[in-house]
């Protein structure tokens, strides 16, 4: 009995001793996680490319791959192309898109673009408009702005619109201002990958000039008018955007009915005082795009392979109706006389009713 008690108390010491043993020659690799299930094999393929190939929305593309979309304006700069896949991303939500409407054009314009690309963007695009619309109001809500401003094609009274289209952004937290006039078709996709490309926290005013040379006119605002001031403006029949930081530096001329009384001191249309307030006034240079299309180009001469690629269309103008781009939809130019639709169902062709 004595005996086999010490036997098994032998045993139970030298099992303890090759316990140990065993335990301090496994402890590294406790240590690594070696003896742990291997996490997900397949992650190392879907993590290793999440961080080379962001999605698409987070890629920066390079300024190059806009044909172009940069002559003449400053391009982002190197860092920004190098910083490339650390700069956050995009989102539609990071924009505020302002569509300056007036009460005869809800139906005979608005409508068209509420049915197309607004459908696409509902809750970032706010409509400025001159009257209490409660058909409209029924359709858009809280996106429709009534600026109580005058319902006429003045200087004025556009730039009482601009004013309240300036200050509603600065209220919001969105990082993009962009405008846009009721004649204007929006691609979203040119537009998110256009402004991507701009690196973070710069001072972008991107649009297209009307004219093929800078405005020059006296310096009222800052001098006493005895100097003149050259500078770029984007045409807002075309649209354009400001980026977040540049539109607060805006502000001691552009905010809270400061807009109205800086384009008055320059006797202005509302987006050349834009280009007078940035240029002339902050010294920040446009960058000249020519993504951006109003009617006083000839759309006809646009491309069609490079269509889906423009940021904004337009149509018409003054006399000149069939002034459209040239797209070969489904719809025929009676069916779709601003070719609109036909864009938007080559963009959209799950849309309800677009043509299979
Ligand atoms: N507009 C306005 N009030 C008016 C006339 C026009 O707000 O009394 C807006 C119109 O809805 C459009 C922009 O101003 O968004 C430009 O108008 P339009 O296209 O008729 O003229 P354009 O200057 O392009 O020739
Ligand atoms: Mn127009």
């Amino acid at each position: 009995m004595k005996i086999s008690c010490i036997g098994l108390t032998k045993t139970c010491f030298l099992l303890c001793v090759s316990g140990c043993v065993v335990f301090f020659l496994l402890l590294p690799w406790i240590k690594h996680g070696f003896l742990k299930a291997h996490p997900l094999l397949p992650c190392n393929l879907t993590c290793h490319s999440r961080y080379l190939q962001p999605p698409l929305e987070f890629v920066r593309s390079s300024p190059h791959s806009h044909n172009g979309v940069f002559q003449g304006g400053k391009k982002p700069s190197a860092q920004g192309q190098d910083t490339a896949y650390l700069q956050e991303p995009l989102h539609l939500k990071d924009l505020f898109l302002a569509v300056k409407t007036t009460k005869k054009y809800h139906k005979r314009r608005l409508d068209l673009l509420l049915q197309t690309w607004i459908s696409q963007a509902q809750d970032q695009t706010f409509i400025f408009t001159d009257w209490e619309d409660q058909e409209l109001r029924q359709k858009t809500g809280k996106q429709m702005v009534n600026t109580n401003c005058s319902a006429v094609h003045t200087r004025q009274a556009l730039c009482c619109k601009m004013a309240v289209e300036y200050d509603k952004f600065v209220l919001s937290s969105k990082k993009w201002f962009c405008h846009l006039d009721d004649d204007n078709y929006l691609n979203l996709r040119a537009l998110m990958n256009l402004l991507s490309a701009f690196p973070h926290n710069t001072d972008v005013y991107v649009g297209r000039p009307s004219l093929d040379h800078p405005v020059e006119t006296l310096d009222t605002v800052k001098g006493d008018g005895s100097t003149s001031l050259k500078f770029w403006f984007a045409t807002g029949g075309a649209g354009f955007c400001i980026s977040r930081g540049l539109a607060l530096k805006m502000s001691p001329w552009a905010s809270m009915g400061n807009f109205i009384s800086t384009a008055e001191k320059v006797r202005l249309p509302d987006d050349c005082t834009i280009g007078y307030i940035i240029e002339g006034m902050l010294e920040v240079k446009m960058q000249h795009s020519n993504l951006f299309h109003s009617h006083l180009e000839n759309l006809h001469s646009l491309p069609q392979s490079s269509l889906l690629q423009q940021v904004t269309l337009s149509y018409g103008g003054p006399d000149k109706r069939k002034n459209v781009v040239h797209v070969a939809g489904s719809f025929s130019l009676e069916q779709d006389p601003t070719r609109f639709k036909s864009v938007h169902c080559m963009l959209y062709p799950d849309t309800s009713w677009c043509p299979n």
